[in-house]
């Protein structure tokens, strides 16, 4: 059982962050550096424990806690432990004197992370933050907390000095609007919901806070008929459903270009009819369980909604029963046609295995079916004309682009997203940025 923190256990962690926070950043970025490869190599040691603990409270297929979770957590590790030995600052030479930047860390900062990528979000966060010199208060979600429990132990055995990292576990609306609110906390770096987001935002804006916010998507995928039709098949089945559909990246609004609509609608809800909703643990299970009861009445609520509106429903719309499993909160992955771009499910977000697929006919017209949303996040477009990719990639409304793949991460890139998907970027220096503070010196000659 992962411990329930109330309030006063957020001070406790602050005051350790704060007490350990100058020999932390007095140590030389190669220290940090090894302790940090040592971490790395403690999660990967540990995949199988983490991957089951994974799967186990979140209802993802154990296969993909295996292969994308807990992989990432180590390489979140390992990235920012070979990034903080290259960070460098910049100078500036000007007429008669010289300016250079120092980054310091900013001191004791807070993350705040969501359920659907439990362990690979929270290291996300705090590799960043450490590898910098900063020491953290983090609040992994309520709702799968036991690998950030597991993590922190092995952050023990790696030999990470008491009060760097200091696991706060807990709900949301107390603790992690205590880590918002808390004085001596100078940034916080938080990944949910755009409803949380803005919450945050109200409190910790006014005590200029520095503020990092990764929220909602609603992302389109624009199929063109000139593309790889099988590979965009194979990857669009996997861009709406993996891990449920709940990822922030999932696409969840399919345009297809008229001409192969038919075709596209015919073999889209063959292959999904084909995915295999299941035990988490089972080792062929492709959808897994949604991550509550909250959330699986929040995204039938949404399939309902989808038909009142006119919506016809191709594949899926119904809860199901595995046996043995039939107390749990499974979702058949679903396919709607029939809507407008404009209705309340191509609008808000849903976070579940839940699509619609709509025609277009013009470049112009997707564009603007695929930008006319609050949300920024991600986009896939699927064409082989180069011309046409740019040309959109430049116009879309998104902080991050696919063309002709998706989720293909480097973790040098900015990550993050526009509109009321987002405030600032993660990722490679711009992580590393956002936990320093710059000072200019400037010397004359
Ligand atoms: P959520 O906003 O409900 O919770 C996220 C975290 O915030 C949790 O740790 C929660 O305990 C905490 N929290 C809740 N209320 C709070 C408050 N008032 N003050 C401070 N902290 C509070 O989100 P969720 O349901 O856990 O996750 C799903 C959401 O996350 C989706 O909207 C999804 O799009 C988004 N998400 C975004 C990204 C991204 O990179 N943009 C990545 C993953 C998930």
């Amino acid at each position: 059982m992962a411990p329930d923190s109330q309030l006063e256990d957020v001070d406790i962690a602050y005051q350790a962050a704060l007490g350990s926070f100058s020999s932390w950043a007095g140590k030389s970025t190669i220290e940090r550096s090894a302790i940090m490869m040592r971490i790395a190599d403690l999660i990967e040691a540990n995949l199988e424990l983490l991957a089951q603990a994974e799967s186990r409270d979140n209802g993802k297929p154990i296969a993909l806690a295996r292969s994308v979770d807990i992989p990432r957590s180590a390489a979140n590790f390992r990235f920012f432990a070979h990034a903080i030995t290259q960070f460098s600052s910049e100078s500036h030479e000007m007429q008669g004197a010289i300016n250079y930047t120092l980054r310091h860390p900013i001191g004791v900062v807070g993350t705040i992370s969501p359920w659907n990528l439990p362990l690979y979000l929270f290291t996300w966060k705090i590799a960043p933050a450490i590898a910098a010199g900063n020491t953290v208060v983090a609040k992994p979600s309520e709702v799968t907390p036991m690998t950030a429990y597991i993590f922190s132990e092995l952050c023990i055995k790696a030999g990470l000095p008491p009060g760097v990292l200091n696991v706060v576990h807990g709900d949301g609306v107390a603790v992690g609007a205590e880590i918002t609110k808390h004085d001596g906390i100078k940034a916080i770096s938080f990944t949910g919901s755009t409803r949380v987001g803005r919450e945050i935002a109200e409190v910790a804006a006014p005590m200029f806070k520095k503020l990092s916010l990764e929220m909602g998507g609603k992302n389109p995928s624009l199929v063109f008929a000139d593309c790889d039709y099988d590979k965009m098949l194979e990857m669009t089945v996997r861009s709406s459903f993996s891990n449920q559909g709940q990822i922030c990246l999932c696409g969840s609004r399919i345009f297809i270009e008229a001409k192969i609509y038919e075709r596209f609608k015919s073999d889209f809800v063959d292959q999904v009819n084909a995915l295999s909703v299941g035990a988490p643990s089972a080792e062929d299970t492709d959808i897994g369980a949604i991550v509550s009861h909250a959330h699986y009445q929040k995204v039938l609520s949404y399939i309902e909604l989808a038909v009142e509106e006119g919506g016809k429903i191709l594949a899926g719309g119904n809860s199901v029963r595995p046996a043995g499993y039939e107390g749990g909160w499974y979702i058949a992955p679903t396919v709607i046609e029939g809507l407008s771009h404009e209705c309340r499910t191509n609008q808000e977000e849903i976070f579940g295995p839940v699509v619609t697929i709509m025609p277009f006919e013009t470049e112009d017209e997707v564009l603007h079916y695929a930008n006319d949303v609050p949300y920024g996040l991600s986009c896939s477009i699927w064409t082989q004309h180069l011309s046409r990719a740019n040309r959109l990639a430049k116009q879309i409304e998104a902080g991050i682009v696919w063309i002709n793949t998706w989720m293909h991460r480097d973790l040098r890139t900015p990550f993050g997203g526009m509109k009321q998907s987002g405030v600032g970027r993660e990722g490679g220096v711009e992580a590393l940025r956002f936990f320093t503070e710059a000072k200019n010196v400037c010397i004359k000659y």
